[in-house]
């Protein structure tokens, strides 16, 4: 028996309807130690060049990793990867949540998708049987209402991933959800199973994951209870849950405000974390064994918008694109929307910025109460946003259908200069960490394989002169030591742009979380991860080793991206990110140059070695032990 994984993947055919159990070497698990990288090696094998996003060809993989389901926190994580049907390049989406653990339990460490179903089917995998059952009664249901009703159908206790109704309206921003609160948000992923006819993953097991050394286990697991409240960033996460950054973050002018023309919002109190926390937090909500609980419920019984604590609370993120994009300060408002897009699954991230995006057009006079329908899609318009996320979810009328499509296209439809207002990197719309002020984002969003994403690498803040020992001791596990002044893009930025993005695609492969185990601020630092490893596993893995998997996802993502036609031309930044930002705070006037992003992209490609395309080479894919893809690189 190993430890930690189970040593199954489960292969489903869906066009044949077909369920084949794989057991891989250990060799596999401890190359790829699961997540993306894992999925990586199964989707660069079995897709074909040029696969339609939409078509049975796409391959849609969920990954666990090899700690998932193992007694400690930030472990309970999955990943999904496919082509995305949003850049035509790579996928990649993680979510945490119980699913993760009830799948190991279940008796798998992942599932590989592939084919399309001719009619709607549910995966169900009760105690190691998987079985495709017919779902045509889930159809058009809102996800809780699905959870209810699988609920009864397979186990009060088992967790279920799926698609909500917006993917059936085709919303290209689609996500997969568990809990009707935890999405694999990013990328599409909803919308790719959607098009499989694959409505839902349904889990249960007893099995448990067994370890090579339990007690180290516990040992470690018993830090976290007495770090959290003697680290203030924890702290304030397990205090007000990732909301807790939208006073911080609007403080130092990074709070994108109707829709990324400024930094700073003056409606910031009443959406922020403390507020929420004391006025509408029903309770604090957690992942498998993890005692921070960032997550949050909140309720509202009474008044315009009522909240309904099934569906969670707002992320940071939601209350930024919801609320400081749209000039919204109402968090009753915000907090309806959150819960429109989890009852429909659709990534809260991109379908806000896309109303920002429309409320900046409309403001502009690039569209008028013609497109949209009648509504004032103005700034601050509450009631305005969630006319324009009700009609996107369903997708009803001509301004929920071209904006169900994301910002990029709907730009195209309009014209009249509306790509002055969108702010996507490959088609995905930016999250609510502004790299005009986080410079070192601004690479990270040029770069990363699947567009802007913050939780691809650390922020500038743990890297700026005054940072202290306890981030700096961390940062030097990982060769980092000279932090760089504030706002600056140096070269030794780049690097450590580089380093921290090698460390998060390593927790994106070993699937853990990204607020437990870090290079900075978080509950268990490099070191620490490598240890827990070990103690799962029993491998004699160093975080050397560990780095070395968070490259190889890189080189992986990099080599299916190239073999798409994606290079230098599509790590490409936002015409409005070189326009200097208005308004007041410490970022007015603040713009990127194309001199300094060039100039870090050449430098990052060379420290990646890629090639001036940004595609790896077959000496680097052999030095990281993975030369079989170097035959999926273009000639
Ligand atoms: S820190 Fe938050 S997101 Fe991460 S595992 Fe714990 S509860 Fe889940």
């Amino acid at each position: 028996m190993p430890n930690g994984y189970n040593g199954k993947i489960l292969h489903v055919d869906l066009t044949k309807g077909k369920l084949e159990i794989e057991e891989p070497k250990e060799s596999f698990y401890r190359k790829y130690l699961g997540g993306s990288a894992m999925g990586m090696y199964y989707i660069l094998r079995e897709m074909p060049k040029g696969a339609d996003p939409l078509g049975p060809d796409n391959v849609l993989t969920l990954m666990a990793g090899v700690a998932t389901g193992a007694p400690i926190s930030g472990q309970s994580r999955l990943n999904a990867n496919a082509k995305s049907p949003i850049s035509g390049g790579i996928g990649d989406s993680q979510s945490g949540g119980f699913f993760p653990a009830e799948l190991k339990f279940a008796g798998f460490d992942g599932i590989v998708v592939k084919g399309k179903s001719p009619k709607p089917v549910y995966l169900a995998i009760v105690d190691g049987k998987p079985e495709l059952r017919d779902a045509a009664h889930l159809m058009g249901k809102l996800t809780g209402e699905v959870d209810d009703i699988l609920h009864k159908e397979v186990d009060p206790k088992a967790e279920i991933l799926q698609h909500g109704p917006a993917a059936d309206k085709g919303v290209l921003y689609s996500t997969l959800v568990s809990m009707s609160t935890r999405h694999n948000g990013r990328t599409g992923m909803g919308l790719v199973m959607a098009s499989k006819n694959l409505k839902a993953v349904v889990v249960r097991g007893t099995k448990r994951v067994e370890m090579a050394d339990s007690k180290a286990v516990a040992a470690l697991n018993k830090i976290g209870p007495k770090a959290i409240p003697e680290n203030g960033d924890m702290d304030g996460l397990a205090k007000h849950g990732t909301a807790v950054v939208v006073l911080f973050n609007n403080t130092i002018g990074t709070l994108p405000t109707r829709n990324y023309n400024e930094g700073q919002f003056e409606g910031c109190e009443p959406i922020s974390g403390e507020k929420m926390s004391e006025t509408i937090l029903k309770e604090r909500d957690t992942c498998y064994a993890c005692v921070v609980k960032c997550k949050r419920v909140v309720e509202i019984k009474d008044g315009p918008y009522k909240v309904d604590p099934k569906y969670g609370g707002p992320e940071y993120e939601t209350l930024g694109t919801f609320g400081s994009y749209c000039g919204v300060d109402d968090l009753a408002a915000v907090s309806l929307a959150n819960q429109i897009c989890n009852e429909y699954a659709v990534d809260t991230i991109a379908c806000g910025a896309t109303i920002a995006f429309a409320m900046e057009c409309f403001e502009k006079g690039i569209i008028t109460t013609k497109e949209t329908g009648g509504l004032e899609l103005k700034f601050g318009n509450a009631e305005a946003m969630l006319a324009a996320l009700n009609q996107i979810v369903r997708g009803e009328g001509a301004l929920g259908s071209i904006l169900g499509q994301g910002s990029e296209r709907a730009a195209k439809i309009w014209g009249k200069g509306a790509d002055e207002c969108i702010i996507t990197v490959k088609g995905a719309e930016s999250p609510a960490h502004m790299p005009q002020a986080k410079r070192s984002l601004a690479l990270i969003y040029a770069v990363n394989p699947f567009g802007a994403d913050h939780q691809s690498s650390e922020h500038d803040p743990y890297y700026e002169d005054g940072v202290g020992d306890f981030n700096l001791n961390r940062l030097k596990q990982i060769g980092l030591g000279a932090p760089q002044p504030a706002y600056s893009l140096t070269e030794e930025k780049v690097r450590f742009a580089y380093e921290t993005e090698v460390f998060y695609s390593m927790l994106d492969s070993a699937e853990l979380c990204q607020f437990v185990y870090g290079p900075t601020w978080t509950l268990y630092d490099g070191e620490q991860t490598a240890e827990m490893l070990r103690a799962v596993t029993g491998w004699d893995i160093t975080l050397d080793d560990l780095m070395a998997v968070g490259r190889r996802r890189l080189n992986l993502f990099r080599t299916f991206n190239a073999r798409e036609g994606l290079g230098r031309k599509d790590d490409k930044l936002p015409k409005k990110f070189f326009k200097p930002l208005v308004g007041t705070g410490p970022t007015t006037g603040f713009a990127l140059t194309h001199e300094e992003v060039d100039s870090a992209i050449d430098a990052y490609y060379k420290l990646a070695g890629f090639t001036a395309n940004g595609a790896p080479t077959r000496a680097g894919l052999k030095n990281l032990d993975i030369e079989w893809a170097a035959d999926y690189l273009p000639a």
